[in-house]
């Protein structure tokens, strides 16, 4: 009948994207591999195997890379995915300034840059005219000659609708119902990308970080804001509305701190750089606003020990965090904890033993004793890099076939 032909043309293209979908997902997370590695890692038979990559090393997206000594065998051909095949893009938008990054398929960072936008407002127009701007001027710069696969963004606030066609909506800056992917897309004629900063800074340190090799695992994202990105069994949970995970508005005192989102007693009142630098501010002759946040927490660090006032901040913050991520570990039950975000790497390392005490006084006893609490590895750069995986995610699951560069929305037939 003709209907199964189409039936069955349909899955054999299927099951070769699958196929090479399949290598190219550890091609790119632990690569360099050779054939036989691939296969036992797949699954797929060494003759798929060398079928696949014999037609992904003939398009270019994956070379060859020495090779690797085998016992009592030849020595076996390692395989990588190829630098020079395109550049991806990876966009943490902050509150305070635009952190923009390019990577080539080996996650080296080719060049980057950071473009200050205006802490209270920044208006939308403006902050995707400048990513376009800067995005054009650092491929330029680093490989004019490279094409450039997708743009990934990480943004504050909720985003709802999938990557490519995804809508922020962020009160904090002011942004509703933001159409980020479609604009962003259009300014630059390339395939946009857009989710939560948390969760791109989640898919960051899960892919080459701290979460590696957990599959129940939680990233939190401590900054200005405070979020988190929920992992399940290795997929990350979202929520009928993508808004899952919004840890920071989870509330830890009953009619406590006014927080940011109208609410009171919420972990982002407590913990959130802004929250922190109103303490200190209360404190000492710190005026809020006149310094950078960043700033005036190093200036709070550096109080410890000489003005009671800051060792109290800082107590009450690792209480405060204690107790917060001991409710992650009832409800969730993680293997690991993953703390980054500037602020969570900062603070991390002075307040992490007394964070622990909190959470397994705090904690039942049994997910407690099962989780442990590290921080993040990939530094500052992890949401902008996190934001590049949005792309390399699509490009795999396309069986790295590269979208067209004009946009990540189908033009209208006309
Ligand atoms: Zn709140």
């Amino acid at each position: 009948m003709p209907g199964d032909t189409v039936t069955s043309r349909v899955t054999v293209k299927d099951m070769r994207r699958g196929n090479r979908s399949a290598l190219l997902r550890p091609l790119l997370l632990d690569g360099p591999l050779n054939r036989i590695t691939l296969g036992q890692l797949t699954g797929l038979s060494g003759a798929s195997v060398t079928n696949v990559i014999t037609e992904l090393l003939e398009e270019r997206l994956v070379v060859e890379a020495g090779t690797q000594e085998s016992e009592g065998g030849r020595p076996r051909v390692q395989l990588g995915m190829n630098p020079d095949f395109g550049v991806v893009i990876g966009v943490d938008i902050g509150e305070t300034g635009v952190r923009i990054e390019a990577f080539d398929l080996t996650r080296r960072m080719l060049g980057g840059a950071v473009v200050p936008v205006d802490p209270l407002r920044p208006a939308v127009n403006d902050v995707v005219a400048d990513i376009a701007a800067t995005v054009n001027q650092i491929v330029g710069d680093v490989a004019p000659a490279t094409p450039v696969i997708g743009v990934g963004v990480g943004v504050p606030g909720i985003v709802t609708g999938a990557a490519d066609q995804a809508s922020v909506n962020a009160p904090n800056i002011g942004w509703a119902d933001v159409p980020l992917s479609r604009l962003l897309s259009g300014a630059l004629a390339k395939p946009v990308f857009v989710d939560n900063c948390a969760k791109t800074l989640g898919l960051a340190e899960m892919w080459f970080g701290a979460g590696r090799g957990a599959r129940d695992a939680i990233v939190v994202l401590l900054g200005t804001g405070v979020g988190s990105a929920i992992f399940s069994r290795g997929h990350l949970f979202r929520g009928v509305s993508s808004s899952a995970g919004e840890w920071g508005h989870t509330c830890i005192a009953m009619n406590g701190r006014r927080c940011r989102c109208g609410g009171s007693g919420c972990v982002e009142a407590y913990i959130g750089g802004y929250a922190i630098v109103e303490q200190w501010a209360a404190r000492s002759d710190v005026r809020p606003g006149t310094a950078g946040e960043e700033a005036v927490i190093e200036e709070l660090i550096d109080a410890r020990g000489r003005q009671p006032g800051a060792d109290k901040i800082l107590e009450e913050v690792a209480q405060a965090a204690g107790v917060a991520l001991a409710s992650l570990v009832n409800l969730f039950n993680p293997e690991r904890i993953v703390i980054g975000g500037w602020l969570g790497l900062r603070l991390g390392p002075l307040l992490l033993h007394r964070i622990n005490e909190v959470l397994s006084e705090q904690a039942l006893a049994y997910p407690a004793a099962r989780v442990s609490i590290q921080l993040g590895e990939l530094g500052r750069d992890a949401v902008a890099l996190g934001a590049s995986t949005l792309v390399l995610d699509d490009l795999v699951a396309r069986g790295g076939k590269p979208r067209p560069s004009d946009g990540a929305l189908p033009r209208p037939r006309l």
